[in-house]
């Protein structure tokens, strides 16, 4: 049987890039998949039709994580649609680099409320549905922990937030089963990151490997954190990438 088999999985912002990469991943482990977006419904169905093809189940729900109503609708609707609620992962996020004396306070908002308000927001709404022994994954970035690359100052901070967050929940949900991590990525090759390009330069030569990392590479990592493998894994923050941090 596959190991996410008769379980569900809410993805936040899972039309593209790693969030997209991980709804596939874990669909194709067997779960369920709710996937939020924001703007993108052609790429938000796509992804849908690509898990349904391959036989699986997914539904996708606009939802800005920075607008409260929508994030708790979305959540019952995933809930209403799919029946119950297993794994959270909390992908939904966005950077603006920019020198920080030239961020705006609206850009600054911004970033706090999709990456650390909307987590919040989305965390409180699932686990009023989240069975136990539930999984909750919240994707952070290396540079929560360690920052080398110039113009990420107020993204860092959201992301070393989210690193707090995700250790203080840990020890509020663990008598449920309910494990919390945090997923680091390094440079991954999307949209918000390509790997080409003069911004790539500098993160690229910060790897050991010296390379951009793949979606798929993050989405290898939360298959196995929202699996049955990883019960005693909690609290933790888990890097992938490409050893930046080392
Ligand atoms: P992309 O910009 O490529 O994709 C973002 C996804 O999130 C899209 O599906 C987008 O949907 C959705 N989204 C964007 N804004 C919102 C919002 N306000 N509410 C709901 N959904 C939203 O980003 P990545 O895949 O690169 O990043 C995903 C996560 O990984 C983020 O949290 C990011 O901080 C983190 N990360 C990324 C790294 C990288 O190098 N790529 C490195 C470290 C961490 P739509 O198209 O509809 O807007």
């Amino acid at each position: 049987m596959s190991k996410l088999a008769n379980r569900v999985a809410l993805v936040t912002g899972g039309s593209r890039g790693i969030g997209a990469a991980i709804a596939k991943r874990l669909a194709s482990d067997g779960a369920s998949v709710a996937i939020t977006y924001a703007k993108d419904a052609t790429a938000a169905s796509a992804v849908v039709k690509a898990i349904e093809l391959a036989g699986g189940k997914a539904v996708a729900i606009q939802a800005d994580a920075a607008d409260t109503k929508a994030v708790n609708d979305a959540v019952e609707k995933a809930v209403a649609t799919l029946g119950r609620l297993d794994v959270l992962v909390n992908n939904a996020g966005t950077a603006i680099p920019k020198k920080f004396e030239e961020t705006t306070l609206e850009e600054m908002d911004r970033m706090i409320d999709i990456n650390l308000r909307g987590v919040f927001v989305t965390t409180q709404a699932a686990l009023k549905h989240m069975n136990d022994g539930g999984r909750i994954i919240n994707i952070g970035s290396c540079v929560g922990e360690r920052l080398m690359t110039p113009g990420l100052v107020p993204y860092a901070a959201t992301k070393g937030a989210v690193k707090m967050f995700t250790q203080g929940l840990s020890r509020e949900v663990g008598n449920r089963g309910i494990t919390v991590n945090n997923v680091q990525p390094g440079p991954i090759d999307t949209d918000l990151n390509p790997a080409a390009g003069d911004w790539a330069t500098p993160q690229k030569a910060a790897t050991a490997l010296d390379r951009y990392g793949s979606v798929d590479e993050v989405a290898a990592l939360v298959s196995f954190v929202a699996g049955p493998e990883s019960s005693y894994i909690t609290g933790a923050n888990l890097t992938v990438d490409g050893g930046t941090n080392a």
